[in-house]
């Protein structure tokens, strides 16, 4: 039917919800497996246009109208199938891809491009064996790299001077200057990478299109890469992809570490569907590239507070496109080291721990909320709702994404609602000392001087007036001695409990760590007083 690549199709299929796209025309309700709605198509007052959101389609029982996603914008606002796709798009927040044929000029670039990335690379191999690259040689094989390894990534050395520059010089200058590795300057061209350890990029169909230079004198940046080209697009593009495809597909997942010694070393210690974003930052691009084969990916992380934000960040970019069979998760390597550290150091069967360890992507989002947000205030657990909520909202399957916000409303119930009512609301109750517990104490002190003598202080302070005329009491000294102890917690619990209230009915605008460290001692403090008050109680029974 058209000149489009189905898969952009298919990803505006897969990334938009039918029922959200019609409901944007037509109100629709839910009743048993399909939405239901007033046909857009023919008058009616009875709604007999049903939606199936799982199946992809539509279907008027009245005028016979029937079709998918595509169509219904197509018919309803009159538009070209083009125009249909671009509003789509739009929507789903994707770029339309360009769909122009190439011009035999752009083909004869094209190819020329790659014989000069090529020749270049094969200059790099060279030198990196040679005199001038013997520190780059030194560098790679301290990092763990046999021949082997520099030999299948074909890893190089770009030389101080202008090998690249002087080795074209024949050739027409912006030929040379559109692959990024040769700049003109006020004193002609030279080369971009100087001195630096050359990693090839390689595209998906395994040719070179860029490179990434790691510094070796330590000066910052450590990596630089090729500024973007007309084959080069580094957000759209992911170190290791074109030797991890295979086992991605294979191994239904792909794992994205955070540097790219650290992708290839994993990919060499039987991680093969391992990959990395170059540069730090990973985009909604590279997430649709490793989406296309399968929508597993297990992302390694610092475990540091940068390595927390990446998460985050990933998590973002990651929840559209989200599927109840997607198996997304975190696996954080701690004590600031990286996978390549971890796997020289422990082995691949420790990496593989860590990796199998991993948190799911619903796990981590509730652990951050949690951790981010002062959850024992009301104001804090609206925020962290709002924060979950926020994340769910971007989770494209309705249905899916349904079925995780009821999930994390019955954590929210059971770890933040009914917690709170389970360890709190009694010892709010707890009455200050009513007349029964004060006959009980004045009988236990009457009938056992030795426990009178052993929480003097606690009795002390309650103010109660001891007499004579009281009757002994009926307890073993057993029952009340833990009579006492338990009457002491609860007013120890209450105590607590005042001060929480107090802290809370005044939270400073700024509420630092300090504040929250109180609140979160005493809320220590008031579940192991809980818990003694219960292992008590229990004893009593
Ligand atoms: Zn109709």
């Amino acid at each position: 039917m058209s000149k489009y690549d189905n898969s952009f199709t298919d990803e505006l299929r897969q990334r938009l919800s039918l029922v959200d796209v019609i409901s944007r025309r037509v109100p629709l309700t839910k009743k048993g497996q399909n939405y239901w709605g007033c046909c857009p198509f023919h008058n009616e007052k009875t709604p007999s246009f049903a939606v199936n959101e799982d199946k992809g389609f539509y279907h008027c029982f009245g005028c016979g109208e029937h079709g998918d996603i595509i169509s219904f914008v197509m018919k309803s606002e009159n538009l070209e199938f083009k125009e249909a796709i671009k509003e789509l798009a739009d929507m789903a927040g994707l770029k339309m891809p360009e769909f122009k044929q190439k011009s035999a000029e752009q083909i004869a670039a094209e190819e020329n491009y790659v014989k000069i990335t090529e020749r270049a690379t094969q200059i790099y191999q060279d030198l990196l064996y040679k005199d001038a690259g013997k520190h780059a040689l030194e560098y790679i094989k301290n990092r763990g790299f046999n021949d082997e390894m520099i030999k299948k990534y074909r890893i190089g050395y770009a030389p101080k001077n202008n090998i690249i520059s002087s080795t074209f010089n024949n050739i027409n200058r912006d030929k040379l200057t559109a692959t990024g590795l040769v700049r003109i300057g006020d004193y002609g061209p030279y080369d971009f990478f100087r001195d630096k350890l050359m990693f090839p990029i390689f595209n998906a169909h395994g040719q070179i299109v860029a490179f990434s230079g790691r510094s070796l004198d330590g000066s910052e940046p450590k990596y630089i890469n090729t500024s973007d080209t007309e084959l080069f697009h580094k957000r759209q593009t992911i170190f290791g992809f074109n030797f991890a495809r295979e086992s991605i597909h294979r191994n239904n997942r792909s794992i994205v570490v955070e540097g790219q010694i650290d992708a290839i070393q994993m990919q060499v210690h039987g991680f093969g569907e391992t990959v990395a974003p170059l540069g730090t930052s990973l985009t909604e691009d590279h997430i649709a590239i490793l989406c296309k084969s399968n929508r597993n990916i297990t992302f390694c992380f610092d475990g540091d507070n940068a390595g927390q934000k990446a998460a985050v960040r990933a998590c973002t970019l990651v929840l559209p496109f989200l599927r109840d069979n997607s198996d997304v998760k975190f696996a954080f390597v701690s004590g600031g080291k990286d996978p390549d550290e971890i796997l020289k150091k422990y082995g691949a069967d420790a990496m593989k721990k860590i990796i199998d360890n991993a948190t799911p992507l619903i796990d981590f989002l509730w652990e951050f909320a949690n951790k981010n947000f002062l959850i024992n205030t009301p104001g804090g657990r609206a925020q962290a709702e709002k924060y979950l909520k926020d994340c769910t909202s971007k989770i494209t399957d309705k249905i899916f994404q349904n079925e995780i916000e009821s999930e994390y409303n019955n954590r929210k119930f059971n770890k933040w609602h009914k917690w709170k009512q389970q360890k709190y609301t009694p010892t709010i109750e707890i009455p200050d000392v009513d007349i029964m517990t004060i006959n009980v104490i004045k009988s236990i002190v009457q009938t056992y001087p030795e426990l009178a003598e052993k929480y003097m202080d606690f009795l002390v302070s309650l103010n109660i007036s001891f007499d004579e005329n009281v009757q002994k009491t009926d307890l073993s000294i057993d029952d009340a001695n833990k009579f006492i102890v338990s009457f002491k917690l609860q007013r120890y619990l209450k105590s607590l409990q005042d001060e929480k209230l107090k802290l809370l009915s005044n939270i400073p605008e700024n509420a630092g760590d300090k504040y929250r460290n109180k609140l979160k001692e005493i809320d220590e403090n008031i579940i192991k007083a809980n818990e003694k008050l219960e292992l008590l109680l229990d004893i009593n029974k």
